[in-house]
């Protein structure tokens, strides 16, 4: 029996905005940061189980406190009973009577449900003594679908398909982990694009990381015609014209404006166009993709779209090629495998979100999940990867020749080392002093 015996929260913060790193049109000077939830136990090896969500620096210390808000469901409580039924715990944490009138299932909260829930995952992992991609992958498909809220769900999918569509990819899982293990999971990479970075960056940037391996990279565009058009040229000029090129806007256009700014970034074989509107927009997304669609840009969409309800109608609506979803915006693993079932209904690619504090080692095991357990696919398939802050990182997420390499290590890759929690904790650690 492990019982959990306290919850503590940590204000974790690198200063990226020195260097422009993560640089996009809407966040110029952006400090990845983590709000940890750290689950205490009774074990007596000092078992913990750490979780974190992603920000971008000020605000950080609303999701400590939003995540010490839901103390009450996680302490005192046995993790055989959280974990028996995973869906009613989700339940609970997102439907707090009080806790929910500050979302429900979006903002603060919500980031803050992710933190939690995602310790809960770690903690259930280490327990266990395997990555947590692998405890997914080795639950049955009834223990799967177990996991997962199918409320304001069930008008897409329904738990017995959830429970066909696990069925059909078991059959192959084994052999898909062997070819994970072997070859690793495709990526590509966003650290040659960031938005501050001059050209001359760029282009070193461009031919080391050609040079590594990878054949797959983005670029962010949004706050001038022209500046974009050089971008596209110079990446090309670098990169050839076999290298997968997708751009990312970060919400800043209007629909109207994003149809007509990407055609004029037409004739550079552009995979996608990313977040080219608001995360809410569903509709509007819809309208980009069909008017896009004739110029062979797709669109793709996912690390501000706040719940699974949202993604549901973004795919009823047509509005996305690709489903980019993260690990922390929604609320945790549970929702992300309940997006992963969705996105496999709709037959669209999950191409997860990355980059960030933390995000890089998450997305590995969610990709994971997605190939052995669910979609069964990797076809037009490619995960982000961001090249900073894994240092930190206890058992960073490896990449070769532009592929995830699978986690080893018990838990959900997400513990700090002690030096670096001690170096970034905000404001007294060594890195804000
Ligand atoms: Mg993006």
């Amino acid at each position: 029996m492990t019982r959990i015996t306290s919850l503590t929260t940590r204000d974790i913060r690198a200063r990226t905005s020195r260097f422009l790193d993560g640089s996009d049109a809407a966040h110029a000077d952006p400090d990845y940061s983590a709000a940890y939830a750290i689950l205490h136990t009774d074990h007596v090896d000092g078992l913990e189980g750490q979780g974190f969500t992603f920000t971008i620096g000020r605000g950080n210390e609303l999701c400590c406190a939003a995540i010490e808000a839901m103390a009450h469901h996680v302490v005192g409580r046995d993790l055989a009973d959280i974990t028996g039924d995973m869906a009613g715990f989700w339940r609970s944490v997102t439907s707090d009577s009080q806790l929910r009138w500050l979302g429900p299932e979006k903002g603060v909260i919500h980031l803050a449900v992710a933190a939690l829930v995602n310790a809960v995952w770690d903690l259930w992992a280490k327990q266990q003594g395997v990555p947590v991609w692998k405890l997914v992958c080795d639950l049955t498909p009834e223990q799967f679908v177990g996991c997962i809220d199918f409320r304001y769900l069930s008008d897409a999918l329904s738990r017995d398909e959830a429970l066909d569509l696990l069925r059909a990819a078991a059959p192959g899982k084994a052999a898909r982990t062997a070819q994970l293990h072997t070859d690793g999971y495709p990526a590509y990479i966003t650290s040659a694009g960031w938005l501050g970075y001059p050209e001359t960056k760029v282009r070193e940037l461009c031919r080391e990381l050609y040079a590594d391996g990878w054949r797959s990279f983005k670029t962010k565009v949004g706050i001038s015609v022209a500046d974009d058009r050089r971008r596209c040229e110079i990446m090309r000029e670098e990169l050839g014209d076999d290298v997968q090129l997708m751009v990312d806007a970060n919400q800043v256009w209007d629909v109207p404006q994003a149809i007509e700014w990407m055609r004029q970034l037409d004739g550079f074989n552009l995979r996608w166009i990313e977040e080219p509107t608001s995360p809410d927009d569903i509709l509007g997304h819809a309208e980009i993709r069909r008017a896009l669609a004739p110029h062979g840009i797709r669109v793709a969409t996912g690390e501000h779209v706040a719940n699974r309800v949202v993604f549901k109608q973004m795919l009823q609506a047509g509005s996305i090629d690709y489903l980019q979803a993260d690990a922390c915006r929604v609320g945790g693993l549970n929702e992300v495998l309940a997006i992963l079932l969705l996105a496999a209904k709709f037959d669209i690619p999950v191409c997860p979100h990355a980059g960030g504090l933390g995000l890089c080692e998450y997305v590995q095991h969610i990709s994971a999940i997605d190939y052995i357990a669910v979609s069964a696919s990797l076809d037009d398939r490619t995960t982000e990867y961001a090249s900073h802050l894994h240092e930190h990182f206890v058992d960073p997420a490896i990449v070769r020749d532009g592929r995830y390499l699978l986690p080893g290590a018990p838990g959900y890759s997400a513990n700090l080392h002690t030096a670096s929690v001690a170096a970034l904790t905000f404001p007294t650690g060594s890195e804000w002093r």
